[in-house]
């Protein structure tokens, strides 16, 4: 083709967001490079979904941006041009079968996120993609349009740049917030990070309960200030040394958005299926069984030892009143506590044992179409790096992947 130089692409990180802009970049007729600071590309990916990767969720499109927690009209454009189905198929093309479990979360039928990352891997190598294992330093900008970027170990000219470091949770995968760096030393700007998907640390002692995980309970968080429910789902949750993790709670933290000590509280129901008269004849039963023991003695057929201790404090009743001095008033208190026991939450547990970073590279900053820098002309961002963050689900990855390529696809293509 006269006239045609092919565009030599740089792409920072090796993650989810980078391998598929990669791969559309490479599609898309450029001369790609991938700078990666880890020996070996994915090391996130390989353990997401417990090393199972829930590589995408199978929804449609507005059900996947009811799901976006921040900016989801940001990611239209890039969910229209890389859909949930479109990253199934994706995948399935590359060899890997995926299967759909609850709440529509696909996985690879192998429960192997290793298979993800090596399916990713082998396309980058089967289209000739350079990786290199370098820590890139900065990015490289002259008047406005970026020109390249500084290595640890040299100096490189582009004709693009992609951003795909991720944010700054989970730190020792690699993703540990250079690209917000990246991004300031440019004058570009950056919302404030704070963790999502992430454990509460509760204003009560709970560390006598450490270790103990609960299934089939309910788990409601209020916002004090509202007064609103901001989360009320069934599932599974462990109590630790500072306070409660495990799926709900990650699940619920993400719906905390003004986190400070004593905004929101959360209410565990112990008995979920049980409403309060059904649960007061069930404990009546076993009282009845039981009318000479120690009221700390009796509950053995209704909850988990380890938290009878905790639960009997928190009732209020003495611990060696007689199961048939019990009062009626008792009792109640009792059943209240177990369906409501509330726990004050003093804070999120620190960004680095988040899922993911909320915040980053301001959306203002970005053009929506095709994830271009407004202020710099080749410069391009993808993944979590971007202010954007979803509930779990597999949601996380699809916007990784969906702002990965169409990233790829621009960067690729003369302005
Ligand atoms: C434990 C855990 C489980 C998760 N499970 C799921 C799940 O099942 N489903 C889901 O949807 N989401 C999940 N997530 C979230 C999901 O992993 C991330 O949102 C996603 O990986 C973001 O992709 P990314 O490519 O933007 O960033 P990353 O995957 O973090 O990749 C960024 C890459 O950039 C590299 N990098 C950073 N700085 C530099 C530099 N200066 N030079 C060179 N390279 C650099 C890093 O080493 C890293 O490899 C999970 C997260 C965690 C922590």
């Amino acid at each position: 083709m006269d006239g045609y130089r092919q565009r030599c692409v740089a792409i920072i990180g090796g993650g989810a967001a980078g391998m598929m802009a990669a791969i559309y970049a490479v599609q898309n007729g450029a001369d790609v490079t991938l700078f990666e600071k880890n020996p070996y590309l994915g090391k996130k990916l390989g353990i997401t979904g417990k090393g199972r990767c829930n590589v995408t969720n199978d929804c449609d499109n507005g059900e996947f941006l009811k799901n976006v927690i921040a900016n989801p009209k940001f990611l239209y454009a890039s969910i229209n041009n890389l859909s949930t189905s479109d990253v199934k198929d994706f995948f399935e093309n590359l060899g890997v079968p995926l299967k759909t479990e609850r709440g529509r979360r696909v996985f690879p039928v192998s429960d192997k996120a290793a298979d993800i990352v090596n399916a990713l891997k082998n396309c980058l190598r089967d289209y000739g993609v350079k990786v290199v294992h370098e820590k890139v330093i900065s990015i490289k900008a002259s008047e406005n349009r970026v020109t390249g970027l500084i290595t640890d170990r040299g100096e490189y000219d582009f004709d693009a740049v992609i951003c795909a470091t991720g944010g700054a949770s989970y730190p020792m995968t690699g993703s540990d917030g250079d690209g917000y760096r990246f991004a300031k030393e440019l004058g570009i700007e950056v919302s404030p990070l704070f963790p999502s998907l992430v454990p509460l640390e509760t204003v009560e002692d709970v560390s006598s309960n450490m270790g103990l995980s609960l299934k089939n309970v309910t788990l409601k968080a209020v916002d004090n200030k509202t007064g609103k429910t901001v989360f009320n789902e069934l599932g599974e949750m462990l109590f630790t040394h500072f306070g409660l993790t495990g799926p709900l709670v990650l699940s619920a933290s993400s719906h905390m958005r003004h986190m400070e000590k004593g905004r929101y509280t959360v209410y565990i129901d112990f008995k979920p299926a049980l409403d309060t008269n059904e649960l007061d004849k069930r404990v009546l039963s076993d009282f009845s069984k039981n009318i000479n023991k120690d009221f700390a003695n009796a509950l053995g057929h209704l909850l988990p030892s380890k938290i009878i201790p905790y639960i009997v404090k928190r009732s209020g009743i003495p611990p060696d009143a007689k199961v048939n001095e019990i009062t009626k008033a008792q009792r109640k208190a009792f059943i209240d506590t177990l369906k409501g026991l509330s726990l004050e939450i003093k804070g999120f547990r620190p960004l680095r044992e988040a899922i993911v970073t909320a915040g980053g590279i301001s959306v203002k900053e970005i053009n929506p179409s095709d994830m271009s820098s407004r202020k710099y002309k080749g410069l391009y961002f993808a993944g979590e790096v971007i202010d954007v963050d979803a509930y779990t689900g597999g949601y996380n990855l699809q916007i990784a992947f969906s702002t990965g390529a169409l990233a790829g696809m621009h960067a690729a293509w003369e302005e």
